[in-house]
């Protein structure tokens, strides 16, 4: 195992990604040899589902992390019906993707597994719901959209942006701590079910060749500016010789062990927690027409009742309330 610290010297292209943009690196390398990169895109009405890309123009639709559960329809047939025409073949997804894969395609020479690190992903029906009733607040359609961006990197890549383009030019952003979609996720109430008890964990779940995530904390374990770490900084874990020889040396830009950088990035050896009344939740959520007013009240309550508390023992403290 290989565990490194990396980004994309294209600025342009580490902007447009959620961590460093090293997957861009290892897609377009894979297309210059004339190679197909599967990985998750939007499609048409804005829902999320695994694409095939041929050309470097189509890499731009499998940028950026998507936070919805991508459907993978017959991919893994595209995927082997590739292989038997001798093409190489980036497959990318979360863990438990990457390992059904795996499961599929056998240890093949021309087939590189590329996972991404997995806090959990949230059910497709939460993201379907929380769109439809956003561009109804807007008085905007699917049709409007331009682009939809859950790791905005206008304010760093730490304080990133949830943001929605339209085609007119204007658009709708929000920092994601104040976005009730991202707040669902990040609180794990919108996460599958699955996702709470994640067999695809570190040391023994992985079946990927390379894993990508977020170098979270970085700073702590390497000298680095500010600045860098605003733009986005890549953790790459390489599994496998394959792994190893598809990352170019210049794209190193440090090498670490996996126990500097476990307690680093939790997602990777610990499963999300399920919130205790994450069945109170799925439950409310179902029975009524508003996702957002659920999401609002299960995410912004504690939050809420934590300042109303505090609040309360100030004025007590102070003798002006008992
Ligand atoms: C649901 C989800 C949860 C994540 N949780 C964490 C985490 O807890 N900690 C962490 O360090 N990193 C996490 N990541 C990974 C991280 O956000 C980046 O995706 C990863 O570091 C790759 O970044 P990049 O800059 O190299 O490329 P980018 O261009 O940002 O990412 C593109 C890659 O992400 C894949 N991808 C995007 N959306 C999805 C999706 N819905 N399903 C499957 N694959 C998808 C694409 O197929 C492609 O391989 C998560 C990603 C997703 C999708
Ligand atoms: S947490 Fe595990 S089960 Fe859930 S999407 Fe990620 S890899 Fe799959």
């Amino acid at each position: 195992m290989q565990v490194i610290s990396s980004y994309n010297t294209d600025l342009k292209l580490r902007a447009e990604s959620s961590s460093g943009g090293v997957f861009s690196l290892l897609a377009s390398h894979v297309i210059s040899e004339e190679g197909t990169v599967y990985g998750a895109a939007f499609d048409k009405q804005w829902r999320v589902a695994h694409k095939r890309v041929t050309t470097p123009y189509e890499l731009q639709i499998l940028r950026g992390s998507k936070y919805v559960y991508s459907h993978i329809g017959d991919i893994h047939q595209q995927v082997m019906a590739d292989l038997s025409d001798g093409r190489k073949v980036l497959f990318s997804g979360t863990p438990c993707q990457v390992a059904a894969m795996a499961k599929i395609a056998g240890n093949h020479n021309n087939l590189l597994l590329v996972e991404v690190v997995c806090h959990g992903a949230p059910e497709p029906s939460y993201w379907d719901r929380y769109l439809t009733e956003l561009l109804a607040q807007q008085g905007r359609s699917r049709a409007d959209i331009k682009s939809v961006n859950f790791r905005d990197k206008r304010n760093g890549w730490r304080k990133y942006n949830f943001t929605i383009r339209y085609n007119d030019g204007s658009e709708y952003t929000e920092f994601h701590g104040a976005n009730l979609y991202l707040a669902g996720f990040l609180r794990n109430y919108t996460l599958r079910s699955a996702c709470f008890k994640c067999p695809f964990k570190y040391p023994d779940g992985s079946k990927a060749d390379i894993t990508l995530g977020d170098f979270w904390g970085i700073e702590k374990l390497t000298e680095i500016s500010n600045d860098e770490v605003a733009k986005g900084i890549s953790l790459i874990i390489c599994h496998s010789d394959k792994g190893r020889a598809a990352i170019p040396d210049e794209a190193i830009a440090r090498s670490f062990t996996f126990q500097e950088v476990a307690p680093l990035n939790k997602a990777l050896t610990k499963c999300a927690s399920r919130p205790a009344d994450y069945d109170k939740f799925r439950r409310k959520a179902a029975a009524t027409d508003s996702l957002c007013s659920v999401l609002n009240k299960f995410t912004r309550e504690p939050l809420m009742l934590r300042i109303k508390v505090n609040v309360a023992r100030l004025l007590s403290r102070l003798g002006i309330k008992k």
